[in-house]
Parts: C-alpha cells; sequence; structure tokens
C-alpha cells in the first residue's frame, strides 16, 4: 500500500506544487488541510461529470458515486478503480484513514465505514482538492 511518502508517479517539491496550485489548494493536498465544512460548490453538485484531482488531473470520482452524506463535505461511496491510495492517519488523536490520489500523492480527505450501499464506505472530500469536469466537457 502506497503512502503519502513513497515515490509516486507525480512528484513535486513544495515549491513547484506552489507555483500551480492556489494556497488552498496546495494547503489541503499537500499540507493535510480540512477546509471548513459546507464551503466547498461542489457538496451540494449532483451535476453529471467526472471529479479529478486538483493537483494533477487524474480521475478520481464520478457524480453517479456521489451522494449527499450531511457532514458538509463532499462525499462519494466509491471511487474510480485504482485512482486512490489508503494510508493510517492518527493526527487529531483518531485513527483515520487517510485518502490521497494515487498518481501524486495529493491529500483529498478521508475515508469512513459508514457509507451507503453497496460499499458501505464514506469518502468524506475536501472539494478544494477536486476539480470537475461536467460530462458535456469531456
Ligand atoms: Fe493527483
Amino acid at each position: 500500500m502506497k503512502t503519502s511518502k513513497d515515490n509516486f508517479e507525480i512528484v513535486k517539491s513544495d515549491q513547484e506544487w506552489q507555483e500551480i496550485l492556489r494556497p488552498e489548494q496546495f494547503d489541503v493536498l499537500r499540507k493535510h488541510g480540512t477546509e471548513i465544512a459546507g464551503t466547498s460548490p461542489f457538496n451540494k453538485q449532483y451535476r453529471t461529470g467526472t471529479y479529478v484531482c486538483g493537483g494533477c488531473g487524474y480521475p478520481l470520482f464520478t457524480s453517479d458515486i456521489k451522494y449527499n452524506s450531511g457532514t458538509g463535505w463532499p462525499s462519494f461511496y466509491d471511487s474510480i478503480k485504482g485512482a486512490i491510495a489508503t494510508s493510517v492517519d492518527q493526527s487529531l488523536f483518531m485513527t483515520r484513514k487517510e485518502v490521497h490520489c494515487s498518481r501524486c500523492g495529493g491529500h483529498l480527505g478521508h475515508v469512513f465505514s459508514d457509507g451507503p450501499a453497496p460499499t458501505g464506505l464514506r469518502y468524506c472530500i475536501n472539494g478544494v482538492s477536486l476539480k470537475f469536469f461536467p460530462k458535456e466537457d469531456i
């Protein structure tokens, strides 16, 4: 299993990431930050399309696996196969499973086991870590 510290296909220095990411994207994707609940325009968006990594553009989630978790963060019950890597996050006195992009290692959020069928998973994702491409643009 890959972790954030492994070598990913796309590797950049903090300075290089800062040159291509907005400060709020850098904070989440590269520094494991968390956006304030309810602030993402993706939170209540259910348009058809694909959510890609805000860092490297890798397709991570699709609109058909998105659902309203009521948490204030965009939530999915699955991911595009192979797009996501996980690692154990023991910060904030909790043990959580961290979710990150399998291509650039960018931090996306966490996955919990209280999601809906068929997976029972809840991918709790920072909207700022994603970019959305509506179906008509793909
Ligand atoms: Fe990525």
